[in-house]
């Protein structure tokens, strides 16, 4: 079974409506081309209940891989680290490792650990912490039963440059030896009832390839179509191979239909 993966979106200023959840989608992203199946986008507020909750059944689940974001800094809303230690069981503890990360950051710029500050190092008690090379809080990784569990900070620049420069490297490990690779086109002047049944007949030619049509026009008016196609396998030069074959099969069927049609990448 292909490894599953679930990210949390942690922050009430998002499901307040106040923020985009941009992590969630730049997460999912990242974990499809590297082969998991995320199952679910999930964005909480920073709520016990709620976080606890969601953790918990992806641990029963043995859902492979959870991964949040936010709620890891040193205001009073920030508490993933504590959800995660009550979902697991374990107690908060202030880490060394973590502590000495912290305390790092802040005296390089001559500044004291306060009470605040040392709260971004108190971890459940088997985590490890992983380097925030951008800002202060670092990461938490810790794993239970069949689930690796990896807290990341909200911020989207740290939060990508932890995900690139270490938890890639981890997941690599737990990621299915598949290779993904995707292409887009732009198709205009066909409505996206006359491209459904192109869509259906390279898919029954093509059943293993993943199709989808994003209309960005009108469907009576302008149509204007941008196609999703997304090709996994097990071997690099074969999923290019069909990816090749796939675009050019929905190409020609689509010029026959009277579309305009370019390349995006
Ligand atoms: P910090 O260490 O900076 O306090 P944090 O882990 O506590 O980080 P949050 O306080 O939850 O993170 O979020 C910090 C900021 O990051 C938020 O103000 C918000 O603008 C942005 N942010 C949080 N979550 C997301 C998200 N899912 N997508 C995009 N931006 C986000
Ligand atoms: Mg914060």
């Amino acid at each position: 079974m292909v490894p599953r993966a679930w990210i949390l979106s942690i922050g009430n200023e998002l499901v307040l409506g106040q923020i985009v959840n941009t992590n969630g989608t730049w997460l999912a992203r990242k974990l499809t081309l590297m082969g998991f199946e995320v199952k679910r986008i999930v964005s909480l507020p920073d709520s016990e209940q709620e976080v606890v909750e969601v953790l918990s059944d992806a641990l029963r689940k043995g859902i492979e891989v959870v991964i949040s974001t936010g709620g890891l800094g040193p205001t009073y809303d920030d508490r993933t680290s504590e959800f995660i230690a009550k979902a697991i069981g374990e107690e908060l503890k202030l880490n060394d490792e973590a502590l000495r990360m912290v305390e790092e950051k802040y005296r390089s710029k001559g500044l004291e650990i306060t009470e605040h500050r040392r709260k971004m190092a108190l971890l459940p008690r088997t985590a490890k912490p992983i380097p925030n090379p951008v800002g202060t809080a670092p990461g938490i990784l810790v794993e239970r039963g069949n689930t690796l569990i990896i807290a990341l900070p909200g911020v989207p620049r740290e939060m990508q440059a932890m995900f690139e420069e270490y938890v890639e490297e981890i997941l690599k490990n737990k990621a299915p030896r598949i290779e993904r690779v995707e292409a887009w086109i732009h198709v205009e002047d066909i409505p996206e009832s006359t491209l459904a049944p192109i869509i259906d007949k390279v898919l029954r030619r093509y059943p293993r390839v993943y199709i989808k049509s994003h209309p960005k026009g009108e469907e009576l008016g302008k149509p204007m179509i941008k196609l999703y196609v997304l090709v996994t396998g097990f071997n690099k030069d074969e999923v290019a191979k069909t990816l090749n074959s796939v675009v050019e099969n929905l190409e020609e069927e689509l010029i026959r239909a009277g579309a305009k049609i370019s390349k995006e990448n």
